[in-house]
């Protein structure tokens, strides 16, 4: 430790808090040669694992998962006793490391820190403990726990009760006596789900206070038995990659079928399965829409009422304990015995929904029912969570404005990667909002986010940059992604601590980031890779690498919710489309990038004649009275996979908006039919359409066509054709980042062969696939672009995307087309990827290609009518 010119502690990094996150912080720290302090209130380490020692406390994520990775030794020195360790076993093993570590001697116990400001002219920070020592350091760390600070209600004459009261989450050191004494526990969250059981075994009587009622499932706690141990040591390596990757930190994750594919039969024995294997996640990962469709859960929540009632033998207490909201949409909860707990006769339940407390008394509490007379009362009621324990020290940043005014109590919370926020220079969150910690296993959480803020000021250091700071950009996007996923789940409908809905006065608003631990990593790592774009750093004095210092957030770079989706779908770990049948692939379900669909008019499905066969078609009709222009729309896939279902949203979009028929064609696909099927099925499309306008309420003067990537292509393919065999006569062509040539000699193949959803090895496999030969790709109906005569088609619209493989033949057709006279809008859009134009649910710029395109069309279709 150094002294400042004023005799003040000058540390590189202070980090408050000697929990899980904290201890391994100043680790990883002190091992890279950094001077750190640790301040901790507690008089000794854990943590959570310090102040929450209520009867039955235990962890709900299984003991071998719940420990440190990081160090060999440290795991093949620390052996747990059972699948769900109590609390006073992971204490010890907290110590264990402690110890092992020799970590005491940097951290200050009965230390609270009471403020930290951040001083601009010095690029650091100062820190003042409650005591009023100031020390000063240039990184700020806050690993103080999502759920520490503890939540008592304010519950009128909270004073007057005589006897004892406790907080699960501030339980006292010595040994609490319920033996024959009047207990009431209020809260039935995890802690209160597993104090219950414990207490109801010594209290006299013991009254349980509950406002809501959970969706609670077996632990199913053993001993460990030496083969469990053994292999999952012998194979800790991969059970570490498979962990980092997931979705919540554990080494499994969903299945791959919805709920609603299975028979109810089916339903209720996985769920049994589920029940009788126990795990945290066990009933979620059954199916993989519990969380998201409401009737999926439904199939889950009835399961567990369903257990309640069989449980519960009073038949009035089991009405009582049964849930209605989504479940899992709290933190599911693991008990032992919790709902057996209310068949013994010392046990009572009040339902204070429907009769409210109303203030505590002398002797106990008083609903407006009835007067319940205690000698003891245990909060079970939870935390302030995730902004609470950031609130409780008064941290200010650049102009010294408050966190807690920037974020509004948190009304405006906003973070970037959960990790840091602007206008809070060298300051970095463990676990804090907006990351994915509360949601998953902490340990895999907390080593995650150690290792990227080590890594972090390893790099700031070596490239002597200093404040370094979120974006506000950067910040705005990520907390759009946070709250545009919850929405996306079920997360967001229940009340819960999830969206600060426990706390009265609290702003509601989902406060982590639901994306999972997976994809989390993924993202953190990419922007490290970038030189940690979405930050701002100054250069030290003594510096010279300007290079380095980054002014915006991916500026004249990929779009943010683009490089979003890109990382998702590489969280999924789904193979190479190449590396799969045609048949698997075109199992690929993206519906959720494509979000809610929109209400048109009407929607009808037909089967129209082709040659050889018939192929079905989707008829969108706009409201209005007819006729209207039609727009003919292939979709994409490379000929191989795709179908009606991949374009539903922006064939509804177009329909509304262009004011239009869509008629989208499912065309017949590769390899089972190859080259020129899909061309001849499109075609024929179009001839039917014409034919039979008056019956699909159609003006046959005004008939565009149009596609997206191998719809694009087909759509250029259909106005040649139309061109060359008389066919009907088109008044446009909308082409979407289209397939024109069947080369991959060009710069955008060149510069984007990978990483951005299409590769060009996908599209080397769809080429394949759809043509019979190489012959075939020379010819203009497969490659349009070697057309030898361009002119006299239909005007068109050509849109691409600026990290597509496919970009520059997109635009090498419209050149030509625009040399040949033909009319032509070419609009590249510079940061999006392919498939853009089908995405409108998690890309604004795909609402803006959709927009443009039915513009284009509007306008096209009233040139035709006014001529
Ligand atoms: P919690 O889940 O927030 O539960 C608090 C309980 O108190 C709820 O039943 C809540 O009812 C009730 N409550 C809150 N304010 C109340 C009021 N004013 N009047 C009446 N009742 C009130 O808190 P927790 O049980 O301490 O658990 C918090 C989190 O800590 C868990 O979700 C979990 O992540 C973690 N935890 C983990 C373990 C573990 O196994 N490792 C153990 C304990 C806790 P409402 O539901 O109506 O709000």
């Amino acid at each position: 430790m150094a002294l400042n010119h004023q005799n003040v502690p000058v540390f590189d990094a202070v980090v408050v808090g000697a929990g899980f996150s904290g201890l391994y912080m100043l680790h990883r720290l002190r091992e890279a040669g950094y001077s750190v302090r640790v301040y901790e209130a507690a008089e000794d380490v854990g943590g959570t694992w310090y102040w929450n020692r209520y009867p039955g406390a235990r962890c709900d994520i299984e003991s071998i998962y719940y420990n440190y990775t990081f160090s060999e030794e440290i795991l093949n020195e620390w052996t747990w006793s059972s699948r769900y360790a109590e609390q006073p076993e992971i204490l010890s093993y907290i110590n264990f490391v402690a110890d092992k570590l020799d970590l005491r001697r940097d951290i200050q116990f009965k230390n609270r820190v009471a403020a930290a400001r951040y001083d601009e002219h010095n690029r650091n920070w100062e820190i003042r403990l409650e005591n009023g020592t100031l020390v000063t350091a240039e990184y700020f760390i806050t690993a103080i726990g999502a759920l520490s600070a503890s939540n008592i209600p304010k519950f009128k004459g909270l004073d007057s009760f005589k006897g004892e009261m406790y907080h699960t989450g501030r339980w006292p050191h010595e040994k609490v006596s319920f033996s024959g004494k009047r207990v009431g526990v209020i809260g039935t969250g995890s802690s209160g789900i597993q104090a219950i059981p414990v207490i109801a075994k010594e209290a006299g009587h013991l009254t349980v206070f509950q406002r809501t009622p959970q969706y609670s499932c077996p632990a199913q706690n053993h001993p460990y038995d030496t083969e469990v141990k053994f292999k999952t040591r012998e194979n800790y390596d991969e059970i570490k990659q498979l962990m980092q990757y997931s979705m919540h930190g554990i080494p499994s994750g969903p299945q791959l079928r919805s709920a609603l594919e299975d028979t109810p039969e089916e339903r209720e024995r996985q769920y049994e399965e589920a029940w009788q294997e126990g795990g945290l996640f066990s009933m979620l990962y059954r199916y993989n829409d519990i969380h998201r469709l409401p009737e999926a859960n439904e199939t889950a929540a009835a399961f567990i009422r369903n257990k309640i009632k069989q449980l519960v033998h009073n038949p009035e207490k089991a009405q009582k304990l049964m849930p209605t909201y989504y479940y899992g949409t709290k933190r599911p909860i693991l008990d032992t015995d919790y709902y057996e707990t209310y068949n013994r006769d010392n046990v009572s339940l009040v339902d204070i929904k429907a009769e409210p407390i109303e203030e505590m008394t002398l002797n106990g509490i008083r609903t407006t029912e009835a007067d319940y007379e205690l000698d003891v009362i245990i909060f079970a009621t939870g935390f302030d969570a995730m902004t609470g324990p950031l609130f409780k020290m008064d941290i200010r940043g650049k102009n010294d404005v408050s966190l807690k005014d920037k974020w509004a109590d948190g009304a405006e919370l906003k973070t970037f990667l959960g990790l840091a926020t602007s206008g809070f220079p060298n300051m970095f969150m463990l676990t804090g909002p907006q990351s994915p910690s509360v949601l998953s296993n902490m340990l895999i959480s907390i080593e995650q986010h150690v290792e990227w803020v080590a890594d972090c000021i390893d790099y700031l250091r070596k490239h002597r940059l200093e404040a370094f700071e979120a974006t506000v950009e950067a910040e705005e996007f990520w907390s759009q992604q946070c709250h545009a996923l919850a929405e996306m789940s079920l997360l967001t409908k229940t009340d819960s601590w999830y969206m600060g809905a426990n706390i009265e006065g609290k702003p509601r608003g989902f406060l982590a980031f639901p994306g999972g631990v997976g994809l989390y990593r993924l993202l953190c790592d990419d922007v490290a890779a970038r030189g940690y774009e979405g930050f701002t750093s100054s250069l030290a004095p003594n510096a010279t690498d300007k290079g380095l210092v980054k002014e915006g957030f991916f500026k004249k770079n990929i779009d943010p919710q683009a490089w979003f989706i890109l990382k998702q779908l590489e969280s999924t770990g789904m193979p190479p489309m190449e590396m799969l049948t045609p048949e698997l692939a075109r199992m690929a379900d993206f519906r959720l990038l494509a979000g809610v669909p929109e209400e048109v008019q009407k929607v009808e499905n037909r089967t129209i004649p082709v040659a050889g066969g018939e192929i079905s078609v989707r008829i969108y009709s706009p409201a209005g009275e007819g006729p209207f222009p039609a727009l003919v729309y292939y979709h994409g896939g490379g000929w191989v996979i795709g179908n009606l279902d991949t374009v539903d949203v922006p064939c509804r979009m177009l329909a509304n908006r262009a004011g239009c028929v869509v008629i989208s064609v499912d065309y017949r696909l590769a390899p089972e039919h190859k080259f020129p099927t899909a061309a001849e099925d499109a075609y024929a499309a179009v001839e039917w359409v014409a034919e039979h306008a008056a019956s699909i309420g159609v003006d046959p003067e005004r008939i565009a066509v149009g596609g997206d990537s191998a719809g694009g292509n087909l759509a250029a393919v259909v106005a040649l054709m139309a061109r060359e065999q008389g066919g009907p006569t088109l008044a446009y062509q909308m082409l979407i980042y289209p397939v024109t040539n069947h080369s991959y000699d060009t710069d955008s193949y060149r510069n984007n062969p990978e990483g951005y959803f299409l590769t060009k090895n996908t599209m080397v496999w769809f080429w394949n696939h759809y043509l019979g030969d190489e012959q075939d790709g020379q010819n203009p109906y497969a490659s349009p672009l070697l057309a030898k005569d361009l002119s006299g088609l239909p005007p068109a619209l050509v849109i691409t995307a600026g990290f597509d493989p496919l970009r520059d033949e997109g635009e090498a057709y419209a050149a030509r087309l625009k040399a040949a006279g033909v009319p032509v809008e070419a609009t590249r859009y510079d940061g999006m990827i392919h498939g853009f134009f089908w995405m409108p649910g998690v890309l604004a710029g795909a609402h803006d290609g959709i927009n443009q395109a039915a513009n284009a069309l509007k306008q096209a279709f009233n040139i035709v009518k006014t001529k």
